[in-house]
């Protein structure tokens, strides 16, 4: 997928602000940042949303997870933060190469989604 946004961003093709990279991942501030901390963490192979990983797949999640609060800590989310991976139309994934976001900072975010009306 070399036109993926993301996979041109890991390769380098596209500017980032990088947080951290190994062999597997890579991690870089959002664009457009929804909270005072906003980055994300994707796997450098390329798998489009959550709705197409496979077995395959378990060793990079448990990885990435494991490093979103390393991560986190590294950007003194010391106090907690939110993990969010959108997938597919209804979870308004904006963009298809698998991605966590890690949002936080100084207070508290509020309710994970608003409630509607009854
Ligand atoms: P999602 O709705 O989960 O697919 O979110 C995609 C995220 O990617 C959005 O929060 C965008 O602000 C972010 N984004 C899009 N293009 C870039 C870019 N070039 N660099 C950093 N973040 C980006
Ligand atoms: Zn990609």
């Amino acid at each position: 997928m070399s036109d993926c946004i993301f996979c041109r961003i890991i390769r380098g093709e596209i500017p980032s602000k990088k947080i951290y990279e190994d062999e597997e991942i890579f991690a870089f501030h959002d664009i457009n940042p929804i909270a005072p901390v906003h980055f994300m963490i994707v796997p450098k192979v390329h798998v489009a949303s959550l709705m197409e990983v496979d077995a395959s797949h378990q060793k990079i999640l448990g990885h990435i997870l494991l490093k979103a609060n390393e991560l986190a800590r590294g950007q003194g989310l010391e106090e907690g933060f939110r993990t969010i991976i959108n997938s597919g139309r209804i979870g308004h994934q904006e963009v298809y190469h698998l991605h966590v976001h890690i949002l936080g900072g100084p207070e508290p975010l509020g309710s994970m989604l608003k409630r509607r009306a009854p």
